[in-house]
């Protein structure tokens, strides 16, 4: 297929802002020489070429891109004053993938394209470094070959090895120019085994090849898999651009150096430039963690013009790019280049201390500073760390490279942290020596990763911190034996399988498991969400049914409770006793009895839950399961009544031996013998127990439902057996009133669940304002209350407007609401049809994760609009666990809720969503 249009762009006229256009590195590249920083000369191919030659990629690359691509290349060439494929002053370049979504690793690169035998003479002729030649001729045949020429890495790896082995070489750099020939011839020959041609020559060839191999990478298994995986749609990225740029050398000697760098630390935040580098090194080198490199600070010792020239390139990104910018930089002979930069990718804490500190800096305003930050990201801030308290002997040391504690089964490759941790749900630790973009499957599975080599920029450390993992990297006393699948570290060693902690916090490695604690808030994250409370217009409420769990989200900025599940309460061991009486009871003398015993109990609760948010409000759902939920099971009982009935049959048996022997005369010590087994069982007692057991078994049967959730429950169970609501109703109120009596400021909030009519609502509003007069008499002052309605069944939201007639608020169960939706069982659709469901494009989300807005959301949007036209100032919010979900807390904003209710956990997360959802379509 033919372009018309310019596909091609240097960099001095790319449009810096347009990376749908020219991929993300491609338009940096362009703006940053454009702001005057010094990138190597080069240019862009767009991701329009990229869709244009994938559409049929039989054709091979256009004629006519070709002649743009040429153009360009002449271009380069009058700007370095080189010629590509001169052989007296060659000009040598990298290509580079880069898609509009940062894909780390993903695609491919090829670097020191250009080099032939001729040109390669004359590279060594310019520099008079015969082994820097070699060393790039021979990166470029194993890149090339695997990249372009499809040929296996290992292939080439293993001819090196060999090579090294036979010289005695410990590392790449003890290899001497001769056996960096040899190791080109090698490859060489190599290339011509594997694909019967010879290397090609000519480096329009090669180019040509390459950036054919770039745009296929797009559509590589890697690739495909992590847009899958980061939900990578093709609105957000489509395509790869190819990066064509000169070839800098950061391995020309002790005067070059190749680095990475952050402009600020993304493990803690400190605005502190932090990064590694190795002198004499090519790029790939400090990434792929072949040599552990140095940190940024030794640069100020060996190099200290180039130690200010970075500061400076750094203070440039981060005047000009109002982020923290991870860039890399290349020094060839003391000059300093840098070669591209992205917003740096950070973990949870480093991004909520960036963003406090850039606000106080001036570099960014607090609106920024708010929506920098994806929410679900302040989940990692609520990472375990190591209890502080457990004294455990560390085995190794590594680089602390992505915070946080995790412990899990080692296993030594990524297919098998797949299948173990993904498939069989253990929680694993992915053991390598280093990790390479295809072992991104077992990432994704593992709970931790763990490497012996390589430093805190390897690849392992920054696709852990992306994901919020902890890493622990060059970790190296440990040695890796794949084929073993075990681990030596000393003395020790632990094999697949074996549990072992990793701290990444620390950089420690321990065997076995060790407890972790709950990590604290930081000041910064209090700031920061204080920003997003005075932005947000939904309050943030927590879903709590204990007082520790109310502390903590409390702590966590809950301005109250937005659901206490009371049935929760009823499962102690203490409770569960009464609560089964008050369920068995034949009698409602029987019943009251339980009940007035268990009111004192609830009554505690809730008057722990009230002083413990006060003086937010509470908002206390009365029971809502089916209450044979907290019955045996029948197959149980019957089992045991079996069981009874095997033992009473027994005894009768022993009854009658021992008649037996009497009258047989038989010897005293066996007639002893039976008589003590016939008093161990005492058969009244036996039948006793079978009496209550088959009563229990006869309730449970009469309380048996074929579909309890759609059963007797909720307000259903409250109108059948409406002393259990008196009860807890009374509780409630008495424990308002104790607080008042004791100054302490209270809100109840009473609310009904599973209500479908308005008539339900009324009669236990009837029986609630009889008890709160009771109350209120006897305390001698009435406690205002709210009394309001869980709108968790479809007709709810039907009958919205005579609902909110009874009801001061409606709070939104999306779980039941989803479930009553879409007519899938909650307890079952997630693991049977759902997952396929996801797969194959029919729902694109779990409905019971991120709430559907196209149905449910429209139900909710009708609810809101009918209730409020009955009464204007209705108090609306939502308690399902959609609640604590960004994309369902945006849509609540929407919708014109005035609260959302999460767990404790989520709370951070949807204080800053609701920000986000208030701040968006802000300019
Ligand atoms: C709901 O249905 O969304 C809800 C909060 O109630 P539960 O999950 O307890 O049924
Ligand atoms: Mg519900």
């Amino acid at each position: 297929m033919a372009t018309t249009t310019k596909s091609v762009f240097a960099f001095e006229e790319g449009d810096g802002k347009d990376k749908q256009l020219l991929g993300g590195k491609g338009a940096n590249l362009c703006e940053m020489t454009q702001i005057g920083l010094n990138v190597p000369p080069g240019f862009v191919i767009a991701t329009s070429a990229c869709l244009d030659y994938l559409a049929a990629p039989e054709q091979g690359l256009p004629a006519a891109l070709m002649e743009e691509v040429r153009a360009q290349m002449r271009a380069v060439e009058e700007k370095t004053g080189k010629g590509f494929g001169d052989p007296d002053n060659p000009l040598l370049v990298s290509v580079r993938s880069g898609s509009a979504m940062s894909m780390p690793g993903m695609m491919d690169t090829i670097l020191n394209l250009g080099l032939n035998a001729a040109t390669l003479q004359g590279e060594i002729r310019a520099t008079g470094d015969a082994r820097f030649g070699y060393d790039a001729y021979r990166r470029f045949i194993q890149l090339f070959g695997k990249v372009a020429l499809g040929i296996d890495d290992a292939v080439f790896d293993t001819a090196f090895e060999a090579i090294k082995r036979a010289a005695h070489a410990r590392q790449d750099v003890d290899l001497s120019a001769r056996e960096l020939e040899q190791v080109c011839e090698r490859f060489l020959a190599l290339v011509r085994e594997h694909t019967g041609q010879p290397f090609p020559e000519d480096p329009y060839q090669q180019l040509e090849l390459a950036i054919q191999a770039v745009f296929n990478s797009w559509q590589g298994k890697r690739a495909v898999d992590y847009r899958r995986q980061f939900h990578i749609t093709p609105e957000m990225a489509n395509g790869t651009a190819v990066n064509v740029v000169t070839m800098v050398f950061g391995n020309r000697g002790e005067d070059s150096a190749t680095g990475v760098a952050f402009t600020r630390n993304p493990g803690t935040g400190e605005n502190r430039l932090y990064g590694e580098y190795l002198v004499n090194a090519q790029g790939e080198d400090v990434v792929a963690g072949i040599r552990t490199p140095k940190p940024i600070d030794r640069l100020a010792d060996e190099m200290p013009e180039m130690a200010t020239a970075l500061a400076e390139l750094r203070d440039k990104l981060e005047r000009h790019y109002r982020e923290v910018q991870d860039f890399e930089f290349t020094i060839e002979r003391g000059q300093l280049y840098c070669l591209q930069t992205r917003n740096g990718k950070m973990n949870a804490t480093a991004m909520v201390r960036t963003s406090v500190e850039m606000v106080e800096e001036g570099v960014i305003e607090r609106e920024r500073a708010l929506l920098r930050i994806a929410p679900d990201l302040l989940e990692q801030m609520l990472f375990p760390r190591l209890d502080p308290g457990v004294v455990a002997e560390s085995v190794a040391q590594g680089l602390p490279a992505s915070p946080g504690a995790a412990s899990g089964i080692a296993v030594f490759d990524a297919d098998r942290a797949e299948q173990l941790g993904r498939e069989q749900g253990l929680k694993v630790i992915l053991v390598r020596e280093e990790t390479k973009p295809e072992d991104i499957h077992g990432f994704f599975a593992a709970a931790g990763i763990l490497t012996s080599r390589g430093g805190k920029t390897s690849h392992a450390a920054v696709v852990a911190r992306g994901m919020g993992k902890p890493c622990v990297a060059g970790a190296e006393g440990i040695s890796v034996d794949v084929e073993r699948r075990e681990a030596r570290v000393g003395l020790t060693r632990f094999r697949e399988g074996e549990t072992i902690t990793i701290d990444g916090t620390s950089g420690k490695v321990y065997i076995g498991a060790i407890a972790t604690v709950e990590p604290e808030f930081t000041a910064e994250l209090s700031t920061l969400l204080g920003w997003a409370d005075a932005h947000a217009r939904l309050r943030v409420l927590a879903n709590a049914d204990t007082p520790d769990d109310a502390r903590r989200a409390r702590r966590y900025g809950a301005v109250g409770i937005g659901l206490a599940r009371t049935e929760r309460m009823f499962n102690d061991v203490e409770r569960l006793p009464i609560v089964i009486e008050m369920i068995v009871a034949e009698t409602p003398e029987q019943r009251q009895d339980a009940l007035d015993r268990l009111l004192p109990l609830q009554r505690a609760d809730f008057q722990s839950l009230f002083e413990v948010m006060s003086p937010n409000p509470v908002t206390i759902r009365l029971l809502d399961p089916p209450i044979h939920e907290f019955l045996p099971d029948a197959q149980v009982l019957e089992r045991e009544i079996a069981d009874l009935r095997a033992l009473e049959c027994g005894a009768r048996g022993l009854g009658v031996l021992a008649g037996a022997m009497g009258l047989l005369h038989a010897e005293d010590t066996l007639r002893h013998e039976v008589d003590r087994a016939r008093r161990l069982v005492e058969p009244a007692l036996v039948e006793e127990a079978i009496a209550k057991k088959e009563a229990m078994l006869r309730k449970v049967r009469l309380l048996y439902e074929t579909n309890p959730m759609l059963g007797h429950r909720g307000v259903r169970l409250g109108i059948t057996f409406p002393e259990i609501y008196q009860m807890q109703v009374r509780a409630i109120l008495e424990a308002a009133a104790e607080c008042a009596k004791a100054g302490i400021e209270v809100h109840p909030q009473i609310k009904v669940p599973q209500v479908c009519t308005a008539q339900e609502l009324r009669m236990v509003r009837a029986s609630v304002e009889t008890i709160h007069a009771e109350v209120a008499e006897r305390y001698g002052a009435p406690v205002a209350f709210r009394f309001g309605t869980m709108i968790e069944v479809v007709r709810a939201c039907m009958r919205a407007e005579s609902l909110a007639e009874e009801a001061d608020f409606f709070s939104f169960g999306t779980n039941d609401l989803t479930q009553a939706t879409f007519s899938f069982s909650r307890e079952d659709a997630e693991n049977k049809f759902l997952p396929l469901y996801n797969q194959s494009g029919i729902l694109q989300d779990n409905p019971f994760d991120v709430l559907d807005r196209k149905g449910v959301g429209k139900l909710m949007e009708l609810a809101v609009e009918w209730g409020r036209r009955v009464k204007p100032n209705l108090h609306v919010g939502i308690c399902g666990e959609h609640g604590g979900h960004p994309d369902s807390i945006a849509f609540c904003h929407q919708a014109g809720l005035d609260y959302v209710s999460c767990s404790g956990p989520r709370v951070p997360v949807a204080r800053l969503a609701a920000a986000h959802a208030a701040l968006a379509g802000r300019p």
